[in-house]
């Protein structure tokens, strides 16, 4: 009865890991997060910047209105 009931335990625990990551991945996602963002490098000074940042011009990356 001992490892069946350790069993239940660790399954439930795996259980809440795997609803606790479910539930996280899409808050992720709208939060911006670096981690997940593309990194563009600018084609000017060739700085690398994440995709949610970078300018995008005639097909081309910036980093900032500076070297836009
Ligand atoms: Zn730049």
């Amino acid at each position: 009865m001992g490892i069946v009931k350790l069993i239940i335990i660790v399954l439930v625990i795996w259980l809440g890991f795997v609803l606790l990551k479910k539930f996280r991945k899409p808050a992720d996602h709208t939060d911006q997060k670096p981690s997940t963002n593309k990194m563009l490098a600018c084609s000017v000074c060739k700085t690398h910047i994440p995709e949610n940042e970078a300018i995008l011009q005639d097909g081309k990356v910036y980093c900032s209105k500076r070297c836009l």
